[in-house]
Order: structure tokens, then sequence, then C-alpha cells
């Protein structure tokens, strides 16, 4: 059995700022990452606002960079999905895909995931004519009409993704005016091709062997409409995925670990850091900060001083 100081799940900016810092202050590390480096970061096109690129950064470039940073002071990377944790446990282990791995100590760092209409057959259409991600699936709807359902920031970043790339973009909101920030408005004033659906939620996804169209409810007069549309992105928000720790760990009612800033939680040895942790602000500037501290506190717990979580300094 290989028992490493810490084991880290997730390999988003977090993950890969815990494995850096641990690695550097000598400490055996395992990051387990289930699909590829760099998390929600990976998905995002271009970066404006993490410090240091001031022509901006594409995340899957940012997330390769993070990765072979940490590898290169020693941590590991393991591509396998956590099936389970044991966080009580001495030593700590985590059910993996790829076998059982052992840590004294645990940074969850598993970040979020897209939030579902909740619809029936969402999940069974993911892959035909259903997405959570333009920059990802965008690119198979040229010439097409797509639709985007949301309001906030990543639906107009969504939005402004397919402008150039569909034939037609159909922007549904529940509400009569959009969250997203006043950066978005004018670019998306200025679409010829993009058509808004305000005070609308679908309720019915049109398929026959992919998506064919919606059906949606106007939120003011309760009519209901059918619309075409060949694909349809959903950008209602993300929930962090912390159902591997669920019982072991304390969630706020969000889902969120309410992990304070050195991102210690109930159990010494264990760190959330990054998306899944109880914060006014979720960004890459923010994630990598908490692996930071992550580490800083494992390292007070590893040689046994144990600071209270809201200790200065
Ligand atoms: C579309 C979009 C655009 C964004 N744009 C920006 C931006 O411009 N600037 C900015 O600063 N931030 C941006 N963000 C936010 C930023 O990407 C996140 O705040 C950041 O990635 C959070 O990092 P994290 O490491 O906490 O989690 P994540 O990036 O979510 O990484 C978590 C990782 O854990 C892995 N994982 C989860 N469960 C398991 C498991 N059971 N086993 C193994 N691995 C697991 C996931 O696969 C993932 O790789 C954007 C986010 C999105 C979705």
């Amino acid at each position: 059995m290989k028992l490493y100081d810490m084991l880290i799940v997730g390999g988003g900016p977090a993950g890969f700022t815990a494995a850096l810092y641990a690695a550097r202050a000598g400490l055996s590390v395992l990051v387990l990452e289930r699909l590829s480096p760099g998390g929600q970061m990976a998905l995002t096109e271009r970066i404006d606002n993490y410090p240091g690129f001031p022509e901006g950064i594409d995340g899957w470039t940012l997330a390769e960079k993070m990765r072979a940073q940490a590898e290169g002071f020693g941590a590991e990377t393991l591509l396998a999905e956590v099936l389970a944790l044991d966080l009580r446990a001495e030593p700590k282990t985590a059910e993996t895909s790829e076998g059982t791995f052992f840590g004294k100590t645990v940074v969850y760092a598993a970040g979020a995931e897209p939030r579902r209409l909740d619809l029936p057959m969402e999940q069974a259409l993911v892959g035909r004519g259903v997405s959570y991600c333009a920059s990802c699936d965008g690119a198979f709807y040229k010439g097409k009409t797509v639709a985007v359902v949301g309001g906030g920031d990543s639906a107009a970043a969504e939005v402004l993704h397919l402008l150039p790339v569909a034939k037609k973009v159909i922007l549904i909101h529940r509400r009569d005016t959009l969250r997203a920030g006043k950066i978005y408005h004018q670019a998306l004033l200025q679409a010829e091709n993009l058509e808004m659906m305000w005070n609308s939620t679908v309720t019915e996804l049109l398929y026959d062997d992919r998506l064919t169209g919606l059906r949606l409810r106007n939120t003011l007069t309760g009519e209901e409409r059918e619309i075409f549309c060949d694909g349809v992105f959903i950008s209602v928000g993300r929930k962090p995925a912390t159902a591997l720790v669920r019982g072991q760990l304390a969630l706020d009612k969000s889902g969120y670990i309410p992990a304070g800033e050195t991102t210690g939680t109930e159990i010494p040895g264990v760190y959330a850091a990054g998306d899944v942790r109880g914060k006014p602000l979720r960004q890459v500037v923010t994630a990598v900060a908490d692996g930071a501290l992550a580490v800083q506190a494992a390292l007070d717990y590893l040689s046994g001083i144990k600071k209270s979580d809201s200790a200065p300094g």
C-alpha cells in the first residue's frame, strides 16, 4: 500500500495549486482527476481576469501549465474517478475507478458542475442536442438554430460563443431583463441572429432520435408554445460537486462545504478548496488561493500544529 502525504480530489485550478504547493513543500501528493486537467477552467475559451496574462489565456492552456508546474515539482496525477471517500479512516481512503489510494491528508477540490433543468429525457439527450457547454459543443451547430436557457453571465457568454457559429440563437430567460453584467449587453444588442424570448421557461424537450425543439411556457400568461431548434445549451447555474462528502462533512443549504479561509473542515487533515467551499466569489483566482491555503493548513496538521480556522495570518 502506498501512503501519500496528500490526496487531492479534483484536478482543477484549486487541485493543481494544492499539488504545486504540497510538492514544493516536499510532500508526496497524488491528484485524482476523472476527466482531464483544468476542470471548469478548461471549458473557458478565454480568461481575461487571471493576473499575469494581459492578452488573456484559454483555460485549457492555463490548465496544462498548472499541471506541468505541479508535476515538475514531483506531484503525481492519475486519471481516475473517485467513487467513495472515507475521510475519518486512518489513513484516509479514496476508492477510485483505478484502485484504492491512501492519504494522511485530503484536499477536496471537486469543483462544481452544471445545474440541470431536470426535465424528462434531459440526461438521455446529452450529446444528442442537449449541452451544458458552448465552447465544448458549439462547433457541432454550424449553420443551425440553437437555444440558450439562462440569463446570467454564463448564459450571455454561451450566446456570444454561439452567435458566430449558428444561423440563429434563441435566448430563453424566465425574466424580462438579463442578470448578465453590462459588459455583455452591448454585444448582445448588436447581434443580428439573436432572438430573445423573455418571461419563458422550458417545460418539455421535444425529440425523435435527437432534440428537435422545446416547449415553452410564458411565465406571465401561462401560454405554451413549441419552438424548433437543433440544440439547446442549458446555462442555469452550477452546483457544488459535494455528493461524495455528504454525511461526512457539513454542507450548507446550497450544498457547499462551509470551510473558512484556511479551508479546514471539521475533520482534521481534510480541506475544502475552490468552488466546493462556501465563499462570495468563485473564480480561478480564488480557487488557486484556496489550494495554497489548504496546503498551509495541511503542513500545520502534519507537523502536529493545529490552528483554529479563525486564527489570523
Ligand atoms: C463557462 C465558465 C466560464 C468561466 N470563466 C471564468 C473566467 O473567465 N475567469 C475566472 O476566474 N473563472 C471563470 N470560471 C470559474 C472557474 O472556472 C472556476 O471558479 C474554477 O475552475 C474552480 O476551480 P476548482 O478547482 O475549484 O474546480 P473545477 O474547475 O470545477 O475543477 C474540479 C475538478 O474536479 C474533478 N472531479 C470532480 N469530481 C471528481 C471525482 N469524483 N473524481 C475525480 N475528479 C473529480 C472535475 O472533473 C474537475 O476537473 C468559469 C466557469 C465556467 C463554467
